[in-house]
């Protein structure tokens, strides 16, 4: 695998990706708290080893890889490393890596998807669902695929790419991890390093 050409052509999904959900949330008017990075702090955060590809080559041309390894190896916090906490209570804070951010980060906050009865359903975040009650009641009776975006459609976009890109999921740390030191091997076989 060429991994720059296939960073490249996930960036694309990444953009439109992130496009389409942060133009739902503000037209829906379920945006996101001021500042907010709680979700940020979750452990259980997922993702591929590939969906972390762009942000490990980002790391390689700004010659970071083996300080992020380094940093990987003996990890300080048990969420994700690119989160930088602004509060005490880490609920405030930014990510390091908004623009090669994986797909989770950009779809959680409202999302489409296919409950158990496959029944279109609205994902909100607490936080938002709690600030927001009534306009979220609003936009959850009027879910619709033509209208919400889904979390299967994009699944689908990235399996189109490659399927490994939605399966093997790891927690964030260790699929960068993972990304870190397949991106190492490449940039010294193509004598990048
Ligand atoms: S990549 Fe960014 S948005 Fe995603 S969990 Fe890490 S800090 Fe948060
Ligand atoms: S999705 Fe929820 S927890 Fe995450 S940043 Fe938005 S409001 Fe905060």
């Amino acid at each position: 695998m060429n991994i720059r050409d296939f960073s490249q052509d996930l960036q694309k999904i990444y953009d439109e990706m992130g496009n389409t959900f942060s133009l739902y949330q503000k037209a829906s008017g379920l945006s996101c708290l001021e500042g907010c990075g709680k979700c940020c702090t979750n452990p259980e955060l997922e993702a591929s080893v590939l969906e972390m590809f762009p942000l490990a080559v980002r790391l390689l041309d700004e010659g970071k890889l083996d300080e992020w390894l380094d940093k990987l190896e003996s990890p300080t916090q048990d969420f994700c490393l690119m989160y930088e906490a602004h509060s005490g209570d880490g609920k405030l804070g930014r990510c390091g890596a908004y623009n090669e951010r994986p797909s989770v980060c950009r779809m959680f906050g409202v999302s489409g998807y296919y409950d158990k009865h496959r029944e279109i359903t609205l994902s909100v975040c607490k936080l938002i669902r709690e600030k927001y009650p009534d306009l979220t009641k609003t936009w959850e009776s009027g879910v619709s695929e033509e209208k919400t975006p889904m979390l299967i459609t994009w699944s689908y976009q990235m399996a189109n790419l490659d399927p490994a890109l939605i399966q093997n999921k790891l927690p964030i740390n260790q699929a960068l991890k993972g990304a870190l030191e397949r991106v190492a091997l490449y940039a010294l076989y193509q004598g990048e390093s």
